[in-house]
């Protein structure tokens, strides 16, 4: 759009930044300026043998992990996964997707994977949201890297998503045979990445990697949008 239309349409629907509620500029989307620059980018993905991968590691065959920002309660990322989970806002979840492909791309963390898996939402959870929150980052990451997105591999067997008064321990044994891998054949010796909104324990993923586990030399990566503070 031209740039004085874009203006009037910013003055007649005025947008605002999902964090601090101030309009956006014609040039600015989801978040401004101000925000995108201060978002706690964890820069993990330069780290070799980070606190994510540690985490992961002899619970699942991983080749490398990141997650993109830091989460604090109450804080600016917190703000921003409620928006893209609870508030109905998917497109902010492309745009968030492409901000991290755009950060991490100068960085080798993208090499040699085949396929951009994100973690599936049971069918009951997509029908009530309308729309799998990892699919929308996975699709800005894909649209950035031009490496295909497939949702058609993985597939969630129960609803466990909402677990947040459980145990730790009920955690991972609500999550055991979660998900099924579909089509494992074609996944044999290949590089998925798997994408997800929050890293917490890492439960969720190790689940998809268990599901995942007899198909011959698929390696895995991992790539979520934020980390808990306190992992
Ligand atoms: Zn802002």
């Amino acid at each position: 759009m031209m740039g004085w239309l874009n203006d009037i349409m910013d003055y007649v629907f005025p947008r605002y930044c999902v964090v601090c509620g101030q309009a956006l500029s014609s040039s600015e989307n989801f978040l401004c300026a101000e925000c995108l620059i201060r978002l706690p980018r964890t820069n993990l993905h330069l780290q070799k043998d980070n606190d994510i991968e540690k985490n992961l590691w002899g619970k699942m065959p991983l080749e490398r992990a990141s997650a993109y920002l830091r989460y604090h309660k109450k804080g600016m990322v917190s703000t921003l996964v409620a928006n893209l989970k609870y508030k109905g806002n998917a497109r902010l979840g492309v745009f968030m997707g492409r901000c991290m492909a755009k950060d991490l791309q100068g960085s080798s963390f993208f090499a040699g994977i085949d396929f951009i898996v994100p973690l599936p939402l049971h069918k009951s959870r997509l029908k009530q949201r309308g729309y799998n929150q990892s699919e929308q980052l996975a699709q800005g990451i894909s649209l950035v890297t031009n490496i295909p997105m497939r949702t058609d591999i993985l597939v969630r067997k129960r609803n466990t998503e909402t677990q947040t008064l459980k145990s730790e321990v009920q955690r991972w044994e609500n999550l055991q045979d979660g998900f099924e891998c579909r089509s494992p054949e074609e996944l044999t010796g290949k590089h998925i990445l798997l994408v997800d909104d929050v890293m917490t324990t890492g439960a969720t993923v190790v689940a998809c990697a268990d599901a995942c586990n007899k198909i011959p030399r698929l390696r895995i990566s991992v790539l979520t949008l934020s980390v808990a503070a306190d992992m």
